[in-house]
């Protein structure tokens, strides 16, 4: 593996996770590269593939749990920031983060994203995990993407239907594609910045008081169903509080872990455990983790 480093001098060996996700946890990985053009992506995971490298993709690290062994491998991180509007759509690439194209399109006079204020990370996490809030999920706006397929490094165009979107879920999570780019359908001209930024502030105003501060990654479990949602039920198991080492399940929402400081990723994956576990005797109802895990060697179930 040390050939890596030589074929591509920005890679950075034994580079610690824990700066990587809004957790803060997590050891170091072996090789870490931030790929910022398709073509440099295309490279990396051709060599990955040649050389047998496991590797893990990721945006800003919002939706992920990383080991405290970090990962025996290479850790990609999505960097395209390109974004390029269209007469009532825009298309972001995969590394822009969410954020950001919110306030490109007020400032293009582009709405139609202001209910994701407050939704962290990138593109490409949001398309992965269908991400959304505030009733406006990935699969409404989203019209057509590119994906790499990992094996071939070549590219291809997609629609909306190829993703098979259901609640935080998309095909990539079964078929390891990459996504590129994404195009969402916009208005142009509809709303103003003052309306838009209006919108934006009531939506925020309400996330403050339902959403605790400090390292997490938002709601560790999906919820079951709209009337059984995960954090009411951790809530009624009466873990709300519950300790283990330095993470602490949130005193104000049942489904936000928090790194309380000195938490490591082994305190988290206790306390989801706890939580999955005890909610199951009490309700008889799984809860499934919406937080991507990923250990030593690959991505894992709680
Ligand atoms: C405080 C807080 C609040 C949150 N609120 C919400 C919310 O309201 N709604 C919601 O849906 N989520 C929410 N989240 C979760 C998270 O922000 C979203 O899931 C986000 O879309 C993840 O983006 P990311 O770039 O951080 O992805 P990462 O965490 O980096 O990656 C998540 C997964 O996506 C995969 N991935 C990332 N980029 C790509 C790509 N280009 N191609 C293929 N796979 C990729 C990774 O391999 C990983 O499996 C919240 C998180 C936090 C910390």
């Amino acid at each position: 593996m040390l050939d890596l480093k030589s074929q591509f001098p920005e890679v950075l060996q034994d580079e610690s996770l824990a700066n990587y996700c809004t957790f803060r946890v997590g050891g170091k990985a072996d090789y870490f590269f931030k790929a910022n053009t398709l073509n440099s992506l295309q490279n990396i995971l051709k060599y990955a593939k040649e050389h047998q490298i496991p590797y893990f993709i990721i945006g800003k690290g919002s939706n992920v749990l990383f080991s405290d062994r970090g990962f025996r491998g290479l850790i990609i991180q999505l960097e395209l920031k390109d974004i390029t509007f269209h007469e009532s759509s825009v298309t972001a690439q995969s590394g822009v983060i969410t954020a950001v194209l919110i306030n490109e399109c007020i400032k293009n006079g582009y709405s139609g994203l202001e209910k994701w204020v407050g939704l962290p990370g990138t593109i490409g996490g949001a398309v992965y995990g269908n991400a959304g809030c505030n009733g406006l999920e990935t699969k409404e706006i989203l019209t057509e993407a590119t994906i790499l397929d990992p094996l071939t490094a070549e590219t291809r165009t997609v629609k909306n239907t190829y993703f098979e979107f259901t609640y935080r879920h998309s095909k990539l999570k079964e078929t390891g594609e990459i996504l590129v780019d994404a195009t969402f359908s916009l208005q142009k001209d509809v709303l103003t910045a003052e309306q838009q930024r209006a919108i934006m502030s009531e939506i925020q105003q309400f996330r403050l008081t339902k959403q605790p501060h400090g390292p997490s990654s938002g709601s560790f479990f999906k919820n079951p169903s709209p009337d059984k949602p995960a954090g009411l039920l951790i809530d009624q198991a009466g873990l709300k509080g519950t300790k283990i080492g330095d993470a602490q399940i949130s005193e104000k929402h049942g489904n936000f872990f928090l790194n309380l400081g000195k938490a490591t990723a082994s305190d988290i994956s206790q306390l989801a455990q706890k939580a999955q576990k005890e909610v199951y005797e009490k309700f008889q109802i799984n809860l499934e983790p919406e937080v991507q895990i990923l250990t030593e060697t690959g991505k894992s179930k709680l």
